[in-house]
């Protein structure tokens, strides 16, 4: 440990609060619209498809697989000391829609590697963090 604080997500904001109060609940949930149904990831105010401005936070299975990652090898703030690894997930539940993580370390990857989430507590905040599984 380097004594840094994490870095912590602001959890209470308009268009991503559903996402962290999702993963309070052991959760992980993407914004999708009331109008027409289609994901709205990044959470975005308005639906792209249709219009719609109404839109609500819906659990969904926490599971994917390895899209891409890149490894960092040198630190660029105290909070994330390198190496780590920035991972680009794949819901299995909804193919196309692709979430970021971090892994620790350099960990021997592959794409369509199976990967499950899980909750860390951070001082109070829950952050959902990536893990591979078994495959
Ligand atoms: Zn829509």
């Amino acid at each position: 440990m380097t004594g840094t604080p994490r870095l912590l997500p602001v959890t209470d904001d308009v268009d991503t609060g559903g996402f962290f109060e999702a993963a309070a609940r052991g959760e992980l949930a993407l914004r999708r619209c009331n109008g027409c149904d289609a994901v709205l990831h990044v959470p975005r105010a308005y639906c792209r498809a249709c219009g719609s401005w109404e839109g609500r936070w819906e659990p969904v299975t926490p599971t994917g697989t390895v899209y891409s990652w890149s490894v960092v090898e040198h630190a660029v703030h105290p909070a994330f000391p390198a190496p780590y690894t920035v991972l680009l997930v794949e819901l299995d539940d909804l193919p196309g829609t692709r979430l970021v993580g971090h892994l620790p370390g350099r960990p021997e990857l592959r794409a369509g590697a199976p990967v499950i989430a899980w909750f860390e507590d951070v001082d109070g905040t829950v952050v959902p963090q990536w893990r591979l599984a078994r495959s």
